[in-house]
């Protein structure tokens, strides 16, 4: 596999996720060799709504918040995506994040298009009860976007099972009757489903596991670095702990710890799980405290980003030592820097193939919550492994065939299927 030689347009300078996110359809759709009208259509999200909302704060204070809900595509079915909540969420963000998550429905063979939503907040400074009052008017203004059959939100940075359950809970109340099929990511007792929190963390392993089989390389005690440990991050590093690697790092947005004989993860989550810091680990345990730049320089078998977009960039790309670089993340690598990582040799494993295992089970707990038939943890786990390892299969064959990257290669494939849809769908009118 090499960089796509020619034709590729020239990169645009590293602005924002969907600067990213646009440039690399465009390294795609070129290969493809789209018709401009094709081009086109793919490359702008079908609907925007953006909102507006005032929210009572516990000091009886009104404050006003900026949401939004984008849907890129729909060709393959209802669109999917999470929720967001963070200071950051901006319109270009939650565009590139519904792009992204059509192509990851895409090659995972899902029958969803993709959407994102988000709020301008930082969860963190609001009190439960301010959280749920702004959850549930967040909801109220996006109601004409979401539907069980039309668009089904789920979680993502910011956001958790009970955000969801508050969601389900306020469309239920308009309905008059329980909804459990207008989110996932929502907790098992209303309807969730078994291994969906672990899901977009396991699946990550699921699939640098099989990238290893498939090279032939060794999987015995590799050391692994992981950026951010919420839903992901903390899902990744107990998997490899499991799989015999040693997690030698983890970071959270406030910086890292560093041990390179191995982090006792189930140690580490469980005392976390007590209001303490990963600072306050490393005092109790003598580990040491590093950067997130740092951590992203770290000598290693496998790099695990599992934070934000941005974080390998033309900056530091030149910097990172890993072998593989398994993107938990979406978008933390920019086009940038995927140049530099493939000239270095780093085998870059793309977000919309090594994450996607959060809306494989989410697909799981959709189908599950509209027949109201319930799956074991293990056949959710055993399902989910099937479908990482045939993704990551048909991309890394794909890759061969045009002698392409993995990234230019997922892209490809998840494209045209979209691609197919649309043609077989017709024009409307
Ligand atoms: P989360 O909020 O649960 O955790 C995010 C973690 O990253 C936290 O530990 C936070 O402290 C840390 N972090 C935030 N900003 C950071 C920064 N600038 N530098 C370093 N660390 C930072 O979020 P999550 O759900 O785990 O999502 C993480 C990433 O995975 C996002 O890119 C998200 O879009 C993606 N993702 C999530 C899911 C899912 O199922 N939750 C599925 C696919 C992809």
């Amino acid at each position: 596999m090499v960089a796509p030689s020619s034709p590729v347009p020239n990169l645009a300078p590293q602005e924002s996720a969907y600067t990213t996110a646009l440039t690399q359809y465009d390294r795609a759709a070129q290969i493809l060799g789209l018709s401009s009208g094709m081009y086109e259509t793919l490359r702008k999200p079908r609907r925007e709504l953006t909102v507006n909302f005032p929210v009572k704060m516990d000091n009886g204070e009104v404050r006003v918040f900026t949401g939004y809900r984008v849907h890129h595509n729909t060709a393959r079915g209802p669109s999917k995506g999470g929720i967001r909540y963070a200071p950051t969420v901006d319109l270009d963000e939650v565009r590139a994040l519904a792009m992204w998550m059509t192509w990851k429905c895409a090659i995972a063979d899902l029958p969803f298009g993709g959407a994102k939503g988000g709020v301008v907040v930082d969860p963190k400074q609001l009190s439960l009860a301010e959280l749920e009052r702004l959850t549930r008017r967040y909801t109220t203004e996006i109601t004409p976007l979401i539907s069980p059959e039309g668009d089904i939100p789920a979680p993502d940075v910011g956001t958790n099972p009970q955000v969801m359950a508050w969601i389900m809970d306020t469309y239920s109340m308009h309905r008059g009757y329980s909804v459990p099929a207008i989110v996932t990511g929502k907790p098992i007792n209303i309807g969730g489903s078994a291994g969906r929190f672990e899901a977009t963390g396991r699946g990550v392993m699921f699939v640098v596991r099989e990238a290893y089989r498939t090279f032939g390389w060794n999987f015995d005690n590799l050391s692994v670095v992981v950026q951010g440990f919420g839903n992901v991050g903390s899902i990744v590093a107990q998997t490899a702990y499991e799989m015999g690697c040693r997690v030698i790092a983890v970071s959270d947005i406030k910086g890292g710890i560093y041990n390179p004989n191995g982090i006792d993860i189930p140690r580490l989550r469980l005392f976390l799980r007590e209001e303490h810091t990963l600072a306050d680990f490393a005092r109790i345990s003598g580990v040491d405290v590093i950067t997130n730049s740092e951590l992203l320089e770290l000598p290693c078998d496998i790099l695990i980003p599992a934070a934000m977009e941005n974080q390998i960039t033309a900056a530091n790309a030149s910097r990172v030592r890993a072998r593989v670089v398994a993107e938990g993340a979406n978008g933390p690598t920019t086009p940038e820097a995927d140049d530099i990582l493939i000239e270095r040799n780093v085998l870059v494993i793309p977000d919309i193939l090594c994450n996607a295992g959060g809306v494989v089970v989410s697909y799981f707990e959709w189908v599950q919550s509209l027949q109201q038939l319930f799956w074991e943890e293990s056949d959710v786990m055993q399902r989910l492994e099937r479908v990482m390892v045939r993704s990551f299969r048909n991309v890394y064959s794909e890759a061969l065939r045009m002698d392409i990257d993995l990234r230019t290669s997922a892209l490809v494939l998840g494209i045209r299927r979209v691609v197919e849809a649309t043609r077989v769908r017709g024009l409307y009118p």
